[in-house]
Formats: C-alpha cells, sequence, structure tokens
C-alpha cells in the first residue's frame, strides 16, 4: 500500500560489493569472533559493555565492565566497535554500526561537550543544556578559514553559503527535534554566522535583532522548555551577488493563540506579558494602567510567574531597544505594548447574570473601561460586543443575547485575535524593516525553526497540525536523502544495491485526501453549525477506518500512526479551534476603534475573509466573518513552504535532547534513541555511507578541474577530461563512479580537487 516502497524493483541492478553492508546489525559468527567487545542490553534497556567469557550452545557468559557478570542469548549480544573508533566526528566512520555504537559515540563526544557529530549528510546536534566553548568570532573565523572541521553549526551554514555561490543555487537550513532540543538556539547559531560572513551592510545586525523581538511575543515557559517557541519560523536571508547581506524576510506559521486566554499549572504565557510588567517605566504604567503580573487573571491561572535565572524587567529593555533597530517607532511601540496591557484587562473583565436564562452583561468595573480607553472605543459598544450578538437570519437582524459561557468565549476570542493580529503585525513591520528591495538579484539562504513531532498524554488539535507539518517535512527529508539520491544513481546507470526506505505518503494521504482525508472531513464538520467534536468523532470512523494508518478510538479520540510512532487524538475542542470564530460584533467594535492598531487588525481580518478561497469556505452563525478555517489556512502555507524548500540545496540539522529536566551532563540512552529513531538518523546512516553523495556533471567537473591538467590529452570531451584528472589525482577506483552524465564520488573526494583549484 505504498508504505514502504522499493527503489528499483525490478531493474537489473547487480549489488556492489561495499553495499552489502553487513555492518549496520551484524551479530554473525565472525563478528562475534573477531569483536573483542559487546553490547548487551539490560533489563532497563540501557546498552553496557562486556566481554564473552563463554559460549555455549546459544548461551554466552558475560563479564560486564564493571565487572558484573551475566548469562545471555548469543544472539542478543551486538559487537562493539575498538576503542579507536571512540568519538569519530562522523557516525559513518563506525566499524559496526548498530543501535549502541551510535548511542554510545554520540554520549562519548557529548561527554567532552563535543555537541555536534555528522551522520552522513546530516548533523546530529546535542543539547548540553550549558554554556559550551564553541561559538564566538574565535571559531567563526576557524570554520571560515576552514582551520577547523569538527562537525558544527557553523560549517553547515559555511556550506550553504559556498554552494548557493558555487551552485547559484538557493540553499535551505532545515532544523527539527523535540520542544527543548534546541531548535531555535541552533538557529540563531546558524543566522551568527551567516551574518559574520555576509555582514558589511549593518542589515545583518537588524536580522540578530529579530530575535529577542519574536521570542519575546512568541516563546513562553513550557513543562518541557523555558523558553519554548509556540509558533514556527522560516527567515529567509538574502545576498547579493558579492555575497553580502541584502535584506531578509521572515514567515511565521501557526502562533498557539490559546496560551493567551489559557495555560496549564507551572507554564507561562507569552514572556512580553511578564516582561511589561515588569520592565515599563513608571510614564508607561501610568499611560497603560499597568499593574503586576499577579493581577492578571489570564497570568495567575498557572500559579507562575518567573523563570529561573530570567529577569523579565531586563529582558523588556532589551526588546525596546531591538524594536527600535528594526524602526518600530516609540509611537507604535507604545501602541503595542497597549494592545498587551488591553488583553491583560480583557482578562479580568467579568460578568453578571441579569435575567434567569443564565444572560449576562459585564461588570462595568475598572478592566472594562480600561479595555475601551486602552483600544480607544465607545465603553457601551464594548460592553454590546462582550454580551450580544447580531445574527443575520434570511433578511432580517436578529440581536441575542449571550449566556456566560458565551460571552466568556467572545471575550477571550478577542483577547486571542488582538494577540494573534498584534503578532502578525510587528512580523510585518520587522519585514518591511528588512526588506530587500525591488532588486531581488541575489540568492539566499532560508533557515526553518518549526515545532517537532508531539507525542503527548493528551494530544488535541496543536499536535494534529504540528505532527502534520512534521509528517510533510519528513517526507522532503526522506525523498532528498533517499529517493532522489536513488533514483539519481540509476538514472546515471551507477550501480545501486536496492534500498528499503520508510516512505510516509500513505499517511500524508490520511490527511489530504479529498473529499475523505483528515482535514477535508474536518472543515466539513467545521461548516455545519449543529457540527460538534463527537460528530467529527463519528465522522472520521465511517469515512477512514479502512485507511491502514488511521484506527477510531473509544469515545471522541482517533489515532494516527504517524512515522515517528502512534499519537491517540481527542477531538474535544477540534471544531471550535479550527473555525477560530471571531463574531463580526468584535469585528466591528476593532474597526470602530480611534486608535490605530485595533483599526488595522479589524482591515487584516476583513481583508483576510475577502480572500480568494482555496479551500472550502464555512459560515457559521448567519453575520459571521467569513474565513479559511485554520487547518486549511495552516495547510496552503505548508504546501507554500514546501514548494519553496523545494527549490533549494538543504542541509538538515537533527537536535536531540539528552534528557527530559532540561539538565547539562545527563545523558539518558532511551530518550535519546527513541529521537533518533523519529528523526530517520539511523536509517540515514546506514544507507548514506554505502552511497556516492557528492556528484557533478562532467561537463562542470572538467571545467572546473581541467586547467589543473598537466599533460594535454588527445580528446577533449567532457569526459574524457574528467577521467584524466581523476587519475591524476590518483582518486582510487572505489572511490568514485563514472555515470552516464556525471561523476559520483564518496564523501570528502573533492576535498583534494578543490584546495589545489583554490591554491592556484
Ligand atoms: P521548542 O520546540 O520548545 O521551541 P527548541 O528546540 O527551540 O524547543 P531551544 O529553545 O532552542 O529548544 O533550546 C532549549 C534550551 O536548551 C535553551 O534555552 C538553552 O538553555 C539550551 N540550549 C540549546 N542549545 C544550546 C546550545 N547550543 N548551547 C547551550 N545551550 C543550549
Ligand atoms: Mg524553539
Amino acid at each position: 500500500n505504498g508504505e514502504r516502497s522499493s527503489i528499483g524493483d525490478g531493474d537489473p541492478v547487480v549489488p556492489l560489493p561495499l553495499s552489502n553492508d553487513s555492518r549496520w546489525s551484524d551479530t554473525s559468527t565472525y563478528a562475534r569472533k573477531k569483536a573483542l567487545q559487546f553490547w548487551v542490553q539490560l533489563p532497563n534497556g540501557n546498552w553496557e559493555l562486556g566481554k564473552v567469557l563463554s559460549t555455549s550452545g546459544e548461551e554466552s557468559v558475560i563479564k560486564l565492565l564493571e565487572g558484573k557478570v551475566l548469562k545471555v542469548t548469543s544472539e542478543s549480544l551486538v559487537p562493539a566497535n575498538p576503542d579507536i573508533l571512540d568519538g569519530v566526528d562522523d557516525l559513518m566512520q563506525l566499524s559496526y554500526l548498530n543501535e549502541p555504537a551510535v548511542l554510545y559515540n554520540l554520549e562519548y563526544r557529548y561527554n567532552q561537550d563535543m555537541i555536534y557529530t555528522k551522520a552522513g549528510p546530516v548533523l546530529v546536534a546535542v543539547n548540553p543544556f550549558k554554556e559550551v566553548p564553541l561559538y564566538g568570532n574565535r571559531n567563526i573565523e576557524a570554520y571560515r578559514n576552514r582551520s577547523n572541521e569538527s562537525p558544527h553549526v557553523y560549517a553547515i551554514a559555511d556550506t550553504a553559503i559556498r554552494e548557493m555561490i558555487r551552485d547559484e543555487v538557493n540553499q535551505s537550513i532545515i532544523i527539527s527535534g523535540e520542544s527543548g532540543a534546541g531548535k531555535t538556539e541552533t538557529a540563531k547559531i546558524a543566522m551568527q554566522y551567516l551574518a559574520a560572513l555576509g555582514g558589511g551592510s549593518g542589515i545583518e545586525y537588524e536580522i540578530l535583532k529579530t530575535n529577542p523581538i519574536l521570542e519575546a511575543f512568541g516563546n513562553a515557559k513550557t513543562l518541557r522548555n523555558d523558553n519554548s517557541s509556540r509558533f514556527g519560523k522560516l527567515i529567509e536571508i538574502h545576498f547579493s551577488e558579492t555575497g553580502k547581506i541584502s535584506g531578509a524576510k521572515i514567515q511565521t506559521f501557526l502562533l498557539e493563540k490559546s496560551r493567551v486566554v489559557q495555560c496549564a499549572e507551572g507554564e507561562r504565557s507569552y514572556h512580553i506579558f511578564y516582561q511589561l510588567c515588569a520592565g515599563a517605566s513608571p510614564t508607561l504604567r501610568e499611560k497603560l494602567h499597568l499593574t503586576s503580573a499577579k493581577e492578571y487573571k489570564y497570568l495567575r491561572q498557572s500559579n507562575c510567574y518567573s523563570i529561573n535565572g530570567v529577569d523579565d524587567a531586563e529582558r523588556f529593555h532589551a526588546v525596546q531597544e531591538a524594536l527600535d533597530i528594526v524602526h518600530v517607532s516609540k509611537e507604535d511601540q507604545e501602541s503595542v505594548f497597549a494592545m498587551l496591557a488591553a488583553v491583560l484587562w480583557l482578562g479580568n473583565v467579568s460578568f453578571t447574570i441579569i435575567d434567569n436564562e443564565n444572560h449576562v452583561e459585564p461588570e462595568p468595573d475598572e478592566s472594562l473601561s480600561t479595555v475601551a480607553k486602552l483600544i480607544g472605543c465607545n465603553i457601551n459598544e464594548l460592553k454590546l460586543a462582550l454580551s450580544k450578538r447580531n445574527m443575520r437570519v434570511g433578511n432580517d437582524n436578529i440581536v441575542q443575547k449571550l449566556t456566560l459561557s458565551q460571552a466568556i468565549d467572545a471575550r477571550d476570542a478577542l483577547a486571542k485575535s488582538i494577540y494573534a493580529c498584534l503578532f502578525d503585525w510587528l512580523v510585518e513591520q520587522i519585514n518591511k524593516s528588512l526588506a530587500v528591495g525591488k532588486r531581488r538579484t541575489g540568492r539566499s539562504i532560508s533557515i526553518l525553526d518549526i515545532y517537532g513531532f508531539e507525542s503527548f498524554n493528551k494530544n488535541s488539535f496543536e499536535q494534529f497540525c504540528i505532527n502534520y507539518a512534521n509528517e510533510r517535512l519528513q517526507q522532503h527529508f526522506n525523498r532528498h536523502l533517499f529517493k532522489l539520491e536513488q533514483e539519481e544513481y540509476i538514472q546515471d546507470g551507477i550501480d545501486w544495491t536496492r534500498v528499503d526506505f520508510e516512505d510516509n505518503q500513505h499517511c500524508l494521504g490520511l490527511f489530504e485526501k479529498k473529499p475523505l482525508g483528515l482535514l477535508s472531513l474536518l472543515d466539513e464538520e467545521s461548516t455545519f453549525p449543529n457540527g460538534t467534536d463527537l460528530t467529527l468523532a463519528n465522522k472520521l470512523k465511517e469515512h477512514l477506518n479502512a485507511n491502514s494508518c488511521f484506527r477510531g478510538d473509544r469515545g471522541k479520540a482517533f489515532t494516527v500512526s504517524h512515522y515517528a510512532g502512534e499519537v491517540t487524538y481527542e477531538t474535544t475542542g477540534f471544531l471550535e479551534k479550527n473555525r477560530d470564530l471571531l463574531h463580526s460584533d468584535s469585528i466591528q467594535l476593532l474597526s470602530s476603534c480611534s486608535c490605530h492598531l485595533p483599526q488595522a487588525f479589524a482591515s487584516s481580518m476583513l481583508i483576510q475573509s475577502e480572500k480568494p478561497v482555496v479551500g472550502p469556505l464555512y459560515k457559521a452563525g448567519g453575520a459571521d466573518s467569513q474565513r479559511l478555517s485554520v487547518a486549511t489556512k495552516f495547510k496552503g502555507q505548508l504546501f507554500q513552504l514546501m514548494q519553496r524548500l523545494g527549490n533549494t540545496t538543504p542541509h538538515f540539522i537533527r537536535c536531540i535532547k539528552p534528557n527530559n529536566v532540561q539538565s547539562p551532563g545527563l545523558y539518558e540512552q532511551g530518550i535519546v534513541l527513541q529521537q533518533l529513531r523519529c528523526c530517520g538518523v539511523l536509517e540515514v546512516v546506514r544507507i548514506s555511507r554505502s552511497g556516492f553523495p557528492t556528484r557533478m556533471s562532467h561537463q562542470k567537473f572538467s571545467r572546473r578541474y581541467g586547467f589543473l591538467l598537466l599533460e594535454s590529452i588527445a580528446a577533449k570531451d567532457p569526459l574524457s577530461v574528467s577521467v584524466a584528472i581523476l587519475h591524476q589525482f590518483h582518486i582510487l577506483p572505489e572511490m568514485y563512479q563514472v555515470g552516464y552524465t556525471k561523476l559520483f564520488f564518496r564523501t570528502g573526494q573533492i576535498g583534494v580537487l578543490e584546495d589545489t583549484r583554490n591554491r592556484t
């Protein structure tokens, strides 16, 4: 059913001796005799080194390093690498390439603060959770002049720049990993390197300053990460023909809006709220009628106000400074802070029941009047927007009073919309400041920092979207590393053993098929005024149960088999989150405001609803605005993202967190192994080492290195010139293959040629 595909099935492919690589999980007698040490898996799942004392029949007696003696089945022994291979900087260099060997190698390096390791073409970064002496100008310089060649984000960024210039192709650096694994830090480290190499115009300084702003508004403390990004980000850095940074553009994905009005015990809302409360000057406090964070219900509910080692007031000043640098005027900054204060005060608006049908009106207190003042609207209109709803039924306008829970929803929806619009507005301002201008002749390097695969005890709409995005990115990764490579070998007549690889097309189909896929069915149910989370769950079960990646579960739940494992989603809240309704009354309220930000927000919401529609439109509750559903909008963004990435040469960085408690020096094998499996690192190593990852057309190769030939040759065609060059440089026959149109090399072979070329 397409779950596993095999490239080259049916093709007359002759296996290469080298790709018959038994070292992956070699438990052959031969390996067992040759290896002096073995890995033994203990009942707790951890692997330990041991030596065989004796073997009888199917059983072996093993002595662990620390002295313990165990009896195990011989088959369960996994050969260990000789000590000389301890801590190699590319997993591909390991003689025995098995899971414990990979785990041990990463741990060995990690313990010496060597947090970066190559896995063939992929960079693995293990989060140190402490400062490591690997960054800064001296290190940047060392990578720039190639005096340091150990794996590093800098080396990846350096390759990206060089390939952008050499091949005239846009590049992308795709960073993935679980929450807390280090994606955002890694993205910043890559940006630092690009800024250092492509700097000069000053714009690079602005680009770096977007980080504290976006983190303040889009990051929050969660149980997994004190600085967790609650949005995805793609930053496209543009370079001029001379290799200097000329500007940048930021695109964000799916900000977690719900956090503004609701967050779990021990977590925080967005940093900026606490920063504002702690750091605003007395004048600003007075203007915004600010009090302390503890006075605001939205911030109070999770019972967590501070982060260890973080001074919110200090951070606030840094954000103000960064806003100055990206040219957000002082007036605009004040408007931004006013919107934040308005959101906080909205959360304090309470309601009183006014009749026996549970209809309510907002309490006419300090919070209500402050909100009205901050957004610049009439207090009565605010009251109306929070207690009544205009509905259009046929040709008639009717006014419906809201019940307590409806009013609370309306209030929270308004708060969430103001915040989300504010976030988008800020990104837009930043983009204006970083804009490249009309002459976009140069090339770009994009850095993608996007939430990794999530699987919690309870998974909701957010995980549904995030995991869908990861499924797409995984396909990009698979296709790039496995499928495209192999197809290229086969097309060019190069020997290649058929390699099975995981393809997740089937799972993606479950999401994307029309009309019977998860997203279509979700949107359809969202358009039905009577649709509920339960009817959605039933509908999914009815139509999708035949799909092997889908399983209907008890009650309102369903399970999807993702590439990284099974996840059970609770449909509770799905429809509401997908509809993301803001009543037209609230939009009208914002457009009637005298302040310019609320007006801008209202018009952006209206524009959004008038946009040409790609997906299904829905209309709920008469006069409510028509907008794209959240899932459809997200899918559109994702397609656009994939299209953009499709036109780039990708560089993959996989971030790994060695423990779940954000602690330095703690490496938990089980946690690391599960992540290595999820992101395909183990599979990559196995496949890459038996391949020829570097390739160049005969033409290009002969043009690039032809002048290095010491003796002239008779035939001048690109192929003959290329072969002559290979001979002159004594490139070993097993290190390359000559295809119909291209030359294929094992890793590291082109290096000598490049060096000679650069010296000449
Ligand atoms: P999320 O998905 O929640 O946004 P993330 O993958 O972006 O998580 P980061 O915020 O980048 O994770 O990293 C979490 C923390 O780990 C950082 O705040 C920092 O303390 C530490 N960390 C990550 N990378 C490094 C590094 N290279 N050096 C030192 N500390 C690091
Ligand atoms: Mg992050």
